[in-house]
């Protein structure tokens, strides 16, 4: 919290890219040219931002669509 400036992130394996939405305070995927930048569903994503990762969603069942 707090931390100015840190409201995107990218994955380094897929390219999926997430941006911070102030207003719901969680993290949702970017749209660039019109296209949602979904990267790979079934990456372990690596966001390329310091700081530990914060999986707010939750645990995820395999096979989760
Ligand atoms: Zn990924």
């Amino acid at each position: 919290m707090g931390e100015a400036g840190n409201n995107r992130r990218e994955c380094q394996r897929c390219g999926r890219r997430d941006e911070w939405d102030e207003a719901a305070e969680k993290w949702v995927i970017a749209v660039e040219d019109g296209e949602r930048r979904v990267g790979n569903k079934h990456c372990v994503h690596e966001w390329d931002i310091d700081g530990a990762y914060n999986p707010v969603e939750g645990p995820r069942a395999a096979g989760e669509e």
